[in-house]
């Protein structure tokens, strides 16, 4: 792996650009959360697939497609990462997260699943924390199971498993994110064989945009909130967000109370997620990716707004 390029800031977020064979190329991302010390909290954002087949409607991610990343070059990203604070692979942070969400659905390469069950061989990181987040694609089966027992073997509680659905509607649902994918109860099924009681709730992700819409209604014939909590996310401001005209001011205004309000009252543990919006302009966010930005002419506004620096 060479690293081409790198962004960011040391007390925030740095992105970097990295080539693999065949000028396959990747983005990953470490970050912290102000004003909580790295040693505390130190967040990892790793690519799965070279390019992404799903084509989500607010990602920049999406698209060009060009292979799943083996298991070393899953592994490349994150021990060029560890090792350049901690040569020796020992890594004495309370929170250590690794999201494999930068670029690529994390289900379409089982190689992901080899770096979670061999994780442990290679770090000594009592803190580590895997994330996985996923729209749920169909054709996955073997990935989920095998997810499932690797959870419960090695990780426990100390496993994140986020679905991402963004809307209650079904057809919405299917323009946001346009493959073919589990329904709300085969994720339901799954979600509660996955969660064990006093282990954390899986999580259902909502980019909440200006024009979507949840119903508790749906959410509540479909997941108990005793082992499902809502994660609500602004979509973040990317080219292709742009391009289909979804954007969350209305969130940022503080003017979606009203539902934060009726998911609370219908028993739901609601985590309203905004982050640092000094992300957006890094270019380190959900659904950011910095080299489609290098091939956009027209500049964002509230993003990519740093320069990149060639190492
Ligand atoms: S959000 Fe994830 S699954 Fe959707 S296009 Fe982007 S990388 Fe792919």
């Amino acid at each position: 792996m060479k690293i081409l390029a790198k962004t960011g800031r040391e007390d925030v977020a740095t992105v970097y650009i990295a080539e693999f064979e065949d000028g396959k190329r990747v983005e990953f991302v470490e970050s912290v959360q102000p004003p909580i010390p790295r040693g505390k909290k130190w967040v990892l954002i790793i690519s799965s697939l070279f390019g992404c087949c799903v084509n989500c409607a607010f990602c920049d991610a999406g698209g060009n497609y060009r292979g799943k990343l083996s298991k070393q070059e899953l592994l490349s990203q994150i021990d060029f990462l560890v090792k350049s604070r901690y040569p020796e692979r020992k890594i004495p942070v309370e929170k250590f997260k690794i999201q494999f969400a930068r670029m690529g659905e994390p289900a379409l390469n089982m190689n992901v699943l080899d770096v979670l069950s061999e994780f442990h061989d290679i770090y000594e990181a009592p803190g580590f924390i895997p994330s996985i987040s996923t729209i749920a694609p169909a054709g996955c089966d073997k990935f989920f199971e095998n997810l499932l027992q690797i959870k419960k073997e090695i990780y426990k509680e100390r496993f994140q498993l986020q679905f991402s659905i963004h809307t209650t509607d079904r057809n919405l649902r299917d323009s946001l994110i346009p493959v073919k994918k589990w329904d709300f109860k085969q994720i339901s099924d799954y979600g509660q064989a996955f969660y064990e009681k006093n282990h954390r709730k899986i999580t259902l992700n909502f980019a909440l945009a200006d024009n979507t819409d949840i119903n508790p209604d749906v959410l509540m014939e479909f997941f108990p909130p005793k082992a499902f909590l809502i994660k609500i996310t602004p979509v973040n401001p990317t080219y292709n967000a742009k391009k289909h005209a979804l954007c969350s001011d209305m969130l940022l205004c503080g003017k979606r109370e009203n539902l934060l309000s009726e998911l609370k009252l219908s028993g739901y543990e609601v985590i309203l997620s905004i982050g640092e919006l000094e992300e957006n302009q890094i270019g380190s966010n959900c659904g950011q990716y910095i080299e489609n930005y290098e091939q956009e002419k027209q500049k964002l506004e509230k993003s990519y707004n740093y320069r990149l620096q060639p190492v």
